[in-house]
């Protein structure tokens, strides 16, 4: 397999040439890599390597690789989240990209000490398998939001199908940045909404033409374990 630096170079490339084709500032996209996958020992070179903002899904994946990681990274917790957890990893992130509840808002409000920065997770497409709510809902519970001064709603997350049809694809990335526009133009305090967290290892390049801020990408840059790397 190819070694990490390689790996990253071909990313950035993709990425650069994407944010060509659209007219974007490379500068205004972010790479998380997604260590969710990998060992505490992998997740280090990869933040030696250069990569700053680490992802993962789990409470106990982020324990354990802040643990090996005391400091240097910035921390972004990309997966579902359960209530009880909330405290658990609350103030130990530094971006929240899952909320997709009051429950889980009521959660950190109790727990955060400081503001927290999150993107509200909206399932685009509609599977049954996808969390997140639904684009309709969106704005009446960003609104709501203006009650929790601990939460800051910087923008909104989605994951595309998992499906071959690159204008599937596309299509729901665009529809994500329809409703970015939408929030943003209401200029909330509480919720700027201007972020994009959106685009993966399969589809980052078609994410960012469509307007991504954050991708999020896992075994294309950092592997995973069962591929053996070294
Ligand atoms: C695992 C995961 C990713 C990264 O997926 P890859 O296909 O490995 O790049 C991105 N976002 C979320 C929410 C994930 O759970």
């Amino acid at each position: 397999m190819e070694p990490l630096q390689q790996r990253i170079q071909t990313i950035e490339e993709k990425i650069s040439q994407a944010c060509e084709r659209a007219g974007r500032n490379r500068d205004d996209v972010t790479i998380i890599a997604v260590t969710k996958q990998v060992s505490e020992e992998r997740a280090r070179d990869v933040l030696d390597a250069g990569m700053l903002h680490l992802g993962e899904n789990r409470p106990e994946g982020l324990l354990a690789k802040q643990h090996a990681i005391p400091q240097g990274a910035v921390w972004h917790f990309i997966g579902n989240v359960q209530s009880r957890k909330v405290k658990d990893i609350i103030e130990r992130i530094d971006y929240l990209h899952s909320l997709d509840r009051m429950s889980i808002a009521k959660e950190i409000q109790k727990r955060a000490v400081e503001p927290v920065d999150c993107f509200v997770q909206v399932n685009v497409s509609g599977e049954d398998s996808k969390s997140g709510m639904t684009p309709e809902e969106t704005e009446e519970f960003v609104s709501a939001l203006r009650d929790y001064d601990k939460i800051r709603v910087i923008g909104l997350m989605t994951m595309a199908p998992l499906t071959e049809d690159q204008e599937v694809i596309r299509d729901v990335f665009k529809r994500l940045r329809i409703l970015r526009d939408q929030l943003a133009a209401k200029k909330m305090q509480h919720a700027p909404v201007t972020k994009l967290s959106m685009g993966m290892s399969n589809d980052y390049s078609i994410a960012i033409e469509e307007g991504a801020t954050h991708v999020r990408i896992g075994t294309a840059l950092v592997g995973s374990e069962s591929e053996g790397d070294g």
